[in-house]
């Protein structure tokens, strides 16, 4: 069962014990490296121990730095408390801190680069322009001044050369959010560049792609919810937590919905953090109205139109995962005719170019309906549908595998496919009704 964070309400020793436990789970901090702060209304700080097993932390062990000085808490605050302190002394904004050494982000720390985060259609709005603070002794006090003086220039996510990375937020979920978003960059260019040329979107694409607010369905005046439909949320929710746990979606962006009656259904709603998402924030949509008093995803019509011209799909994953996107973000062709099941489950894919966002675009319905399961669109994600949710899951996860294979293959050869006459046989066996 997942947790759920609520920054306005948990007690910041719950919320900085729920992120570094996500942040363990996800590969992206050691038993020992990383520490995380929140800073309160009066000034005190709470941050992670120095020297306690990140796999095990309780609240209990978060310590409390007060304004005045005094430490409360049975263990020594981190040792890198100092640029902690100092990030928040020079920037008011910033409420919370994550400083970690995730394996992309430090892959471009120890060669002294910054990852463009241009790659992705929402990063660049959610990690800000990038800082980069020069060596300095772990845990000094000209540490705290580098990484300070980069955040005075406004930055609120740097990479700390040979070491690792530091982001702050408006509260913990924002600085959560902004680091995963960023090591998911980071992966993904370093995968894209195993097998390609990573292309990025310019500015004025990105800026498109933000402003592009497609028109929201009027709401419905009266909503119900028959067990059939509350089912369904709960399904949803169900999946989202599991992709995110599974590494195939990241708070910041993905898209689930099901089919529920007809030409209506429910869909996961815009902007909400995907690994917090609860039934009730799920959106009903029912006579082309939406549920009153709720945002669905943007790509609300996409669904809309796949359900309408497509009754044998009754389940759509709209998402990024690091493997797949490495073939969207280099424009690269992915070949699942890798493994028999790989090709009975997706088929060919077939990838469409960046900007789905623009409302004309019927391509991908139109996709679908001749029979590809799925679609990769170049610097923005990969759409998988099925009939019922699990197995458009499983062909997500049978997706991102393949396309992690074909990554992990590269150093050691090409890929041979099977051939088409060894396709034809799984159609006829596998496929044929
Ligand atoms: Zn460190």
């Amino acid at each position: 069962m997942n947790e759920i964070l609520d920054t306005p309400l948990m007690h910041p020793r719950d919320q900085i014990t729920m992120i570094i436990s996500r942040i363990y789970k996800r590969g992206m901090t050691t038993t020992s490296g990383g520490n995380i702060s929140v800073i309160d209304e009066n000034g005190d700080i709470w941050v992670t121990p120095s020297a306690v097993d990140k796999g095990s932390l309780r609240p209990s062990d978060i310590i409390c730095v007060k304004a005045d000085g005094n430490i409360i808490g049975r263990h020594k605050p981190s040792s890198e408390f100092p640029f902690h302190k100092a990030i928040y002394q020079i920037r008011p904004d910033i409420r919370a801190i994550i400083h970690a050494h995730p394996p992309a982000l430090v892959s471009f720390s120890i060669v002294h680069e910054i990852p463009n985060t241009n790659i992705i259609s929402q990063a660049k709005y959610i990690c800000g322009p990038i800082g980069y603070a020069t060596y300095e002794l772990p845990g000094s006090e000209l540490l705290g001044e580098r990484i300070a003086g980069e955040f005075s220039k406004g930055f609120k996510a740097i990479i700390m050369e040979n070491h690792g990375t530091v982001l702050g937020g408006y509260d913990l979920l924002d600085a959560f959010q902004r680091f995963e978003t960023l090591e998911f960059c980071a992966r993904t260019i370093l995968y894209g560049k195993t097998i390609g040329i990573p292309q990025y979107l310019a500015d004025a694409q990105i800026d498109d792609f933000e402003a592009h607010m497609p028109g929201l369905l009027p709401e419905m005046d009266e909503v119900h919810y028959p067990s059939d439909e509350r089912e369904k949320r709960a399904e949803i929710c169900k999946i989202v937590h599991r992709a995110c746990d599974q590494g195939l979606m990241i708070s910041t962006y993905g898209t689930v919905s099901m089919r529920w009656r007809m030409d209506d259904f429910l869909i996961t709603p815009t902007s909400m953090p995907r690994w917090d998402l609860q039934i009730g924030d799920i959106v009903q949509i029912k006579d082309n109205k939406r549920e009153p008093g709720k945002m669905p995803s943007r790509a609300t019509w996409l669904h809309q139109e796949i359900y309408r011209r497509n009754p044998g799909i009754n389940s759509i994953i709209l998402t990024q995962s690091p493997y797949l996107m490495a073939f969207s973000v280099t424009h690269s062709l992915l070949d699942v005719r890798t493994i028999p099941e790989s090709w009975i489950f997706l088929q060919d894919i077939p990838a469409l170019s960046f900007g789905i966002h623009k409302r004309e675009s019927m391509q991908i319905p139109e996709l679908l309906a001749q029979g590809n399961p799925a679609i990769i669109i170049q610097n923005d994600a990969i759409l998988v549908t099925g009939d019922k949710l699990l197995q458009t899951f499983d062909r997500l996860e049978v997706a991102e595998f393949s396309a992690k294979s074909l990554v992990m293959a590269k150093p050691i050869g090409a890929l041979i496919p099977i051939n088409s006459e060894q396709v034809e046989e799984l159609r006829s066996v596998f496929l044929k009704k």
